[in-house]
């Protein structure tokens, strides 16, 4: 099966940005109107904050119940950010690329990482805040965070900038609008990309 076929197999889009800059409004504001886009939605022992809903956002679980899914190869790639664990289920992620689907996966560096290993075709977005000052005000703005929280959240992203060259493109969220743009023109490319050799007319 290749992307020239009726039935195209659908691409694996990575996103990822440190801690506040905003990636998961971005992906929110690409699902409203790219219906053949899909996120999946990741496990993680992180306990939920207030505004989050389980299996919306997230799925909440154990940390037993976390570990049990790596035993039994339930997660396709999984890493431990900041204090808590994070993996993408396996079987969604399969089950809608083989339909054609898209699906978005906003995962962490380490994540990426492994990602590519497994899809070599990934595209991997990285999303940076205009500056890493206004990352600060981001983070501080939301209550959730801690003052401990934000002082991690802050030495994970200076190390998560080291890994920028790894990614695709380069998207900086200042205006949310311009943002949604720059990477709906990098999804509309990418499903036009030839990836198969054609046989000359
Ligand atoms: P937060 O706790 O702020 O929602 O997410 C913390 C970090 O974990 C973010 O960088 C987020 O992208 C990353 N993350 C969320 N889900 C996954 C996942 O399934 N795998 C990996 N590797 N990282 C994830």
């Amino acid at each position: 099966m290749n992307r020239l076929t009726k039935h195209r197999k659908g691409l694996v889009i990575v996103v990822s940005a440190p801690s506040g800059a905003g990636k998961t409004t971005l992906v929110q504001e690409l699902l409203k109107t790219d219906k053949n886009l899909i996120r999946s939605i990741s496990v993680t022992t992180r306990s939920k904050r207030s505004d989050e809903v389980s299996g919306k956002d997230y799925c909440f679980v154990s940390e037993l119940c976390f570990k049990r899914k790596i035993l039994k190869n339930e997660l396709l790639e999984w890493a431990k950010v900041h204090r808590d664990f994070y993996g993408t289920p396996k079987r969604f992620v399969e089950k809608h690329i083989k339909n054609g689907k898209d699906v978005i996966l906003t995962i962490d560096v380490q994540g990426a990482k492994s990602i590519r290993k497994v899809y070599p075709d990934a595209i991997l977005i990285f999303v940076i805040p205009p500056s890493f000052n206004e990352l600060k005000k981001r983070l501080r703005k939301r209550c959730a965070n801690t003052k401990e929280d934000i002082i991690l959240r802050l030495k994970t992203a200076v190390t998560e900038y080291k890994n920028l060259t790894k990614y695709n493109y380069l998207v900086i969220n200042d205006k949310i609008v311009d943002a949604v743009q720059k990477m709906q023109s990098i999804i509309i490319a990418e499903r036009c990309r030839v990836l198969i050799s054609l046989d000359p007319l």
